[in-house]
C-alpha cells in the first residue's frame, strides 16, 4: 500500500508547510532512521537486522551500474519540502542501502528467507518466502510511520485530527499484518496461500516487493507481488491466501486480463507501489517528461494520477515461459 497516500502526506504537499512542521518532520525522520525495531517472528522480540526487499546480488546482477541503482528516497522530510515535486528525479542509492527493511534477527532471517534452500519443497519455500518479504516490508513500513508520527507529535506538542486518524489506520493495519505473518510463519502454514505468475523474456530493468489492496482501501483483500529482474528474464510474483486467490485474478481482470502485461507490470510496480528500485541504465533512457511522470506515479496519491505511463516496456511476444523454467530461475536467488 502507498504510505505516502496518507491524508498527512497529502495534507502538507497541498498545503503550506509551517517551519516548525517541518522542522519536526525533520527531527522525527532523523529519529526513525536510528530506531532499532524488533524481529518480526512471532514472540522473538530479538533486534532486527537491515534485510534486502531483493538480494542485493540480483540486484547488483540486473540492475545496478557502478553499485547504485534509482529509487525515491524514502525521507519524508523530502516529501515535506517538496523536493519531488521540483525536480522530479529518483535519488541514486548505494545497493547496500536499496531497499532494506529492518524486518527480523539474524537467525529469524536466515529461518524465513533461507526456507527456500533448505525445504524439500523448493519452489513452494520460495513462494511462501517472498509472500512473508512482502507482508513483513509493509508491516515494518508502517510501524516506521507510525514511530515518526509519535515522534513528531512529541516534538510539536500536538497531533491534528488527521494525523490522528492516521495513526489509528496504521495501528490496526498493522495487527492485520503481523496475523497474517503469524498464520503463515505458523508451523503448519503449508499452502495456506497460492500464487499467480507473470513471465517477461528480458531484463525489465526494475525490481520491486510489496502489497498493495483490492479494491483499492479495502485491507482486507491484499495482493503481495514480487517483481524480481534477472539478466535476461523477469517476473512478477502475485500471491495471496489460498482462500483468497480468486482477488488476484480479479485484479488482473480490472486490467483488461493476462494480455495486458505491460500495463500491470506498471500498475503495480509504480501506481500501487512506491519502492521501485530502477536501473541507472533504465532510468536515464527516459525523456524528462517521463521521468517526472514516474516520480509522480509513485506519490500518486498525492499528484491524483490515474493513468499508467509505459515507464517499463513489455511487447507481447515477451510475455510468457516455460513454466519448468520459473524453477531454473528461482534458484538463483528470489
Ligand atoms: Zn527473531
Amino acid at each position: 500500500m502507498n504510505e505516502q497516500g496518507n491524508s498527512y502526506s497529502m495534507a502538507t504537499t497541498r498545503l503550506k508547510v509551517s517551519q516548525q512542521e517541518i522542522r519536526a518532520a525533520q527531527i522525527a525522520d532523523k529519529y526513525v532512521r536510528g530506531l532499532a525495531f524488533k524481529c518480526l517472528f512471532p514472540s522473538c522480540g530479538r533486534k532486527a537486522i537491515r534485510s534486502h526487499s531483493i538480494p542485493s546480488s540480483i540486484i547488483k546482477l540486473s540492475l545496478a551500474v557502478d553499485e547504485h541503482v534509482m529509487s525515491l528516497s524514502r525521507s519524508t522530510t523530502s516529501i515535506l519540502k517538496n523536493k519531488y515535486y521540483d525536480l522530479g528525479m529518483l535519488d541514486k542509492i548505494p545497493v547496500s542501502k536499496a531497499g532494506t527493511f529492518k524486518g527480523y534477527c539474524n537467525y529469524h532471517d536466515n529461518w524465513v528467507f533461507g526456507a527456500a534452500e533448505r525445504d524439500n519443497k523448493k519452489t513452494q519455500g520460495m513462494y511462501g518466502a517472498m509472500h512473508t518479504r512482502a507482508l513483513s516490508i509493509e508491516c515494518t513500513r508502517k510501524l516506521e510511520l507510525l514511530a515518526f508520527m509519535e515522534k513528531k507529535k512529541q516534538v510539536l506538542g500536538y497531533q491534528d485530527s488527521a494525523d490522528n486518524l492516521m495513526v489509528n489506520l496504521f495501528k490496526i493495519e498493522v495487527k492485520d499484518l503481523e496475523n497474517r505473518i503469524t498464520r503463515i510463519l505458523s508451523p503448519h502454514s503449508s499452502g495456506i496461500y497460492d500464487f499467480r505468475v507473470f513471465t517477461v523474456s528480458k531484463n525489465i530493468g526494475v525490481a520491486a516487493c510489496g502489497v498493495f489492496s483490492f479494491p483499492q482501501n479495502d485491507s482486507n483483500h491484499i495482493i503481495c507481488y514480487n517483481v524480481i529482474p534477472y539478466p535476461d528474464m523477469s517476473f512478477l510474483f502475485l500471491t495471496a491466501p489460498y482462500n483468497d486467490i480468486g482477488i488476484v485474478d480479479t485484479y488482473i481482470s480490472h486490467m483488461g486480463g493476462e494480455r495486458y502485461c505491460q500495463k500491470i507490470f506498471n500498475d503495480i510496480i509504480f501506481l500501487r507501489g512506491e519502492e521501485a528500485l530502477m536501473s541507472p541504465s533504465l532510468w536515464h533512457r527516459l525523456s524528462r517528461k517521463r521521468k517526472r511522470e514516474t516520480v509522480e506515479c509513485i506519490l500518486s496519491p498525492i499528484f491524483g494520477v490515474q493513468k499508467i505511463p509505459p515507464i517499463v516496456k513489455v511487447k507481447r511476444h515477451e510475455v510468457g515461459v516455460d513454466s519448468n523454467l520459473i524453477d531454473r530461475y528461482l534458484s538463483k536467488g528470489i
